[in-house]
């Protein structure tokens, strides 16, 4: 048997969480005081997924902009994210580009795209 805790981070109560696992199956889940929580630690041991948030390089904004802060419009798959950030280290976006906007499909992921989180013109 094995168990793992974990800190519940779907909302700021920040439950904390037990889960059992018997060869390698989840066999108990304590807790959570919400569903979402169950949720949550089901993924977390299973499949830890995060949203990828950082900035890009930028040229030729008209303001001077460097840098512009991007996201994956999904969660990636948590083991993908140190892959994800080299991949972004010689990424340019050239101006303008507008909050939304795909800069990359299928980024790392299929159906996961790395959008624009601002308007850069
Ligand atoms: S288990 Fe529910 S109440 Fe607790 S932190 Fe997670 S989402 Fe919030």
């Amino acid at each position: 048997m094995e168990t793992r805790e974990l800190t519940c981070v779907v909302c700021p109560a920040g439950c904390k969480i037990t889960v059992t696992l018997e060869d390698g199956k989840i066999t108990d889940i304590t807790g959570q005081t919400c569903p979402r929580g169950k949720t949550y630690a089901q993924n977390e041991v299973t499949h830890p997924v995060r949203t990828l948030t950082t900035t890009v390089l930028m040229d030729n904004a008209a303001g001077g902009a460097k840098t512009l802060p991007v996201k994956t419009n999904k969660p990636l798959s948590k083991g993908l994210l140190f892959a994800a950030m080299e991949e972004l280290a010689g990424y340019t976006v050239t101006a303008p580009v507008a909050v939304g906007d795909v800069l990359v499909k299928d980024f790392m992921e299929p159906g996961i795209d790395l959008v624009a989180c601002k308007t850069v013109k």
